[in-house]
């Protein structure tokens, strides 16, 4: 491919999705990978237990307490945060070096770090995934089933305090009718690609 193919003239985004567990996020960003050849998931760093089915380096990089404070230390990460006991870090040249080929970079993030990111001024996309309301989320989260009762009440008290967060972001999507928000979230993701802040200079000049 040239250097002239449409890619090409842009930084990858970075796109920060973040949702009450249960709204549809998952479900959401697995159809924009399907969508978009060139979006893919940052593999983040994690101190927890691979749950079962889980692979190294596929859903997460499995790692000690010991290695994530040297990586800590060492500046590795773009931003990182405890999460309900566990330490959990962006991979930051993974995710400039994605970003420097063209490629758009998802972000699973709990709330703290789209904090993080936001408070940095990254240039990223800011999108909150909400459900229609409480009770639909209740049903959504009771109707998966991976979840016992207590961890619903337990989620459910963590998302009146991610909704409380709305301030974080640049969009928000109610997944009522998902056909609808995917589409809108392909949307949000196509005008990002438009915006003018993310054109390579240096193509533009010499181009025009
Ligand atoms: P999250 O990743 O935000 O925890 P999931 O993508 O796992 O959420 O979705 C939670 C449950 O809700 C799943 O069973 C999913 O199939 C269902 N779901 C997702 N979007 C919708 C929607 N718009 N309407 C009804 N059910 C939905
Ligand atoms: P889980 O252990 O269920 O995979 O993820 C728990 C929480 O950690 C989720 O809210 C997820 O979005 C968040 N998370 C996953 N990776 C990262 C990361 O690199 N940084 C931050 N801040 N949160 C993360």
């Amino acid at each position: 491919m040239s250097n002239s193919t449409p890619w090409r003239k842009q930084r990858g985004l970075l796109l920060a999705v973040a949702a009450p567990s249960g709204a549809g996020k998952t479900t959401l960003c697995v159809q924009m990978t399907e969508r978009f050849s060139r979006l893919r998931y940052a593999i983040s760093y994690t101190t927890r237990r691979p749950r079962e089915g889980e692979q190294d380096g596929e859903h997460y990089h499995f790692v000690d307490t010991g290695r994530f404070d040297e990586m800590i230390k060492a500046g590795d990460f773009l931003e990182w945060a405890e999460v309900h006991g566990n330490f959990y870090g962006t991979p930051k040249a993974e995710v400039n070096q994605m970003r420097d080929e063209g490629i758009d970079v998802l972000l699973d993030l709990d709330v703290q770090g789209v904090a993080t990111i936001k408070e940095m001024g990254v240039d990223g996309v800011f999108c909150l995934i909400l459900p229609p309301s409480f009770d639909e989320l209740r049903a959504r989260l009771t109707s998966r089933g991976k979840d016992t009762e207590d961890e619903i009440d337990r989620r459910m008290t963590i998302a009146v305090k991610e909704v409380a967060r709305i301030d974080l972001f640049d969009y928000v999507i109610i997944n009522d009718d998902l056909e609808e928000s995917s589409r809108t979230l392909e949307s949000v993701i196509r005008a990002a690609h438009a915006r003018r802040t993310g054109l390579d200079e240096d193509w533009f000049r010499r181009t025009f």
